[in-house]
């Protein structure tokens, strides 16, 4: 082991940085929010500098480096663009037994200034000794994506109820029990996110409560419309700590090699007899999984909520009691327009936007009137074998013949397809794609010339 972690408390402490550049900079901005009393010396002071010492945080010490800079300091870092001055401050601080951090030459230092993630109290620092910084930097990058935000406060949660905990569990195993719990659960998490603190009190309260055996729980995530980068963070976190993954068709392969791979994965898509899982057996599933104690992802294409049914499914959790939550997705339409250089509202084009389902027996007479006026985009999902009747009900009701229309297949992945035509061609484009893809109808499809951009 060349370095030994460890994490100190600078509260009040006097540290000494020589430099006030840019990489100085940065280093001051962690050192003050440690609680460092921070001494700065260098000849010239960055604006950033200047600030802090008219708000008081630093003390400028101006001119070359002295020895006495050191006096009363508990710890000095060398930031300058001096290699000389920085070696200087390290000598110095060496003869004195003070540990001294020496920007660009971490190796030389004898103490290193690791990348680090914040989720305080809760702490994660990385080094690689000085040998491999940008290693450590995307390592760091890596665990600051997969870790949520409100892991902090939860941590924090936990110091308050330690005393609580140990008279309540007077055993190790139940302790630890209620620990595992305690942080796995996805809507005491979900409420600190929200900042929602008498909630989040009856929450513990009733983990409390609750039987030992533990019990399962349901996220229902959506996954966005195919781009594993549309995925959201809290999705991503969701699916990695997930024991079983329920999935369709729509969601992609990339989305799926995220899964944790000791899940169970349950594909609940066009089996092979070409029929869907119906939608009673699939609500039967997740209860039955959740029953067993297991933490259970659905994991939907675009949003669970727009025609995801994700709703019904959630009812039947909720008349069981089985705890449950939802992360939303990027919806086929926002990813699709996106990608396709198509603003779904424009000031000049439209102003409202709507998501329909191609479902056409679910729109009435007047529905029709409304979806063919000007100034709106019309999205159309599930539409593709209704184009057709889409492009004759809108002509019916007074479109324009010379409405833009696109159709978007496979929106956001490698294989998009993206076609522009007018209305009265609807039908007649349609037959060259296939599902699942998205029909937009209205005078923003006309932006994609300028817009385009793959
Ligand atoms: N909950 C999903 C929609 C499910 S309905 C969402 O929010 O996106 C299924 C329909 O969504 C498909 O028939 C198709 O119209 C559309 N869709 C989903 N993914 C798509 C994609 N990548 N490209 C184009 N259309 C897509």
């Amino acid at each position: 082991m060349d370095y030994f972690p460890l994490f100190c408390r600078l509260q009040g402490k006097r540290c000494l940085l020589v430099g006030a550049g840019d990489v100085a900079e940065r280093k001051a901005r962690l050192l003050l929010e440690a609680g460092a009393e921070l001494y700065v010396g260098a000849r010239d002071f960055s604006p950033a500098f200047q600030l802090w010492a008219q708000q008081g945080k630093v003390t400028l010490l101006h001119g070359a480096f002295t020895d006495d800079w050191l006096d009363e300091c508990w710890l000095a870092i060398a930031a300058t663009n001096d290699d000389a001055v920085n070696q200087q401050v390290a000598d110095a601080a060496e003869q004195r037994r003070l540990f001294c951090n020496l920007v660009d030459a971490p190796q030389q230092a004898s103490a290193i200034m690791p990348s680090i993630v914040d989720r305080s109290p809760l702490m994660i620092a990385v080094s690689s000794g000085g040998r491999a910084p940008v290693l450590a930097r995307l390592l760091r990058e890596k665990l600051e994506a997969m870790l949520p935000q409100h892991l902090g406060e939860l941590a924090a949660l936990a110091g308050s109820l330690r005393e609580r905990v140990k008279q309540h569990f007077s055993a190790m195993a139940p302790r630890r029990a209620f620990w595992e719990r305690f942080f796995a659960s996805d809507r005491l998490a979900q409420t600190l996110a929200n900042g929602d603190r008498a909630r989040a009190a009856a929450q513990v309260d009733a983990l409390f409560a609750a039987p030992l055996t533990q019990q399962g729980e349901v996220v229902l995530v959506g996954a966005g419309p195919g781009d594993a980068g549309l995925l959201t963070l809290k999705g991503l976190q969701a699916i990695q700590q997930a024991d079983v993954v329920v999935y369709d068709r729509l969601v992609s392969e990339p989305i799926l090699n995220l899964v944790r791979r000791d899940a169970e994965r349950l594909f609940v898509g066009k089996q092979a007899g070409h029929h869907c899982v119906p939608q009673e057996q699939i609500n039967q599933l997740l209860l039955e999984q959740a029953q067993r104690g297991k933490r259970v992802v659905r994991l939907k294409g675009g949003d669970p909520f727009i025609f995801g049914r994700g709703g019904e499914e959630l009812e039947v959790l909720a008349q069981h009691n089985i705890p449950f939550s939802v992360v939303p997705g990027i919806t086929a339409a926002s990813g699709c327009a996106a990608y396709s250089g198509i603003p779904l509202t424009h000031r000049d084009h439209a102003q409202s936007v709507r998501f329909v389902t191609g479902h056409l027996q679910q729109h009435g007479e007047m529905e029709w009137s409304k979806l063919a006026a000007e100034q709106q985009t019309l999205v159309f999902y599930m539409g593709l074998s209704q184009a057709a009747d889409i492009q004759q009900q809108l002509l019916r009701h007074g479109m324009d013949a010379a409405m833009p229309v696109a159709i978007v297949q496979h929106g956001t992945t490698p294989q998009q397809r993206v076609a522009c035509a007018t209305l009265q061609e609807l039908a007649t484009l349609a037959q060259q794609f296939a599902s699942p893809a998205l029909i937009i109808v209205g005078r923003v499809v006309s932006l994609r010339t300028q817009l385009r951009w793959f």
